[in-house]
């Protein structure tokens, strides 16, 4: 599971991504991805499916922490 980070400055709050509904009829449209801390839209993509996203973890948050010092 991706992490990723809200990128305004009043929130940088971290959540992650999942894609359902893949198999939905509709065909491929630009979905929204809201970042789950403030409801700010932070990018969309276009799939066949819906975003929804989740506040991280602790311990994802943990694991995201040690991969941004590392770089
Ligand atoms: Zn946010």
């Amino acid at each position: 599971m991706n992490v990723e980070q809200c990128p305004r400055d009043e929130c940088r709050g971290l959540f992650t991504v999942s894609l359902i509904g893949v198999d939905a009829p509709g065909g491929r449209e630009s979905e929204p991805i809201d970042c789950p801390h403030c409801g700010v839209e932070v990018r969309s993509e276009r799939t066949a499916g819906v975003f929804k996203t989740h506040t991280a973890t602790a311990e994802q948050a943990a694991v995201w922490l040690k991969s941004q010092n590392s770089t």
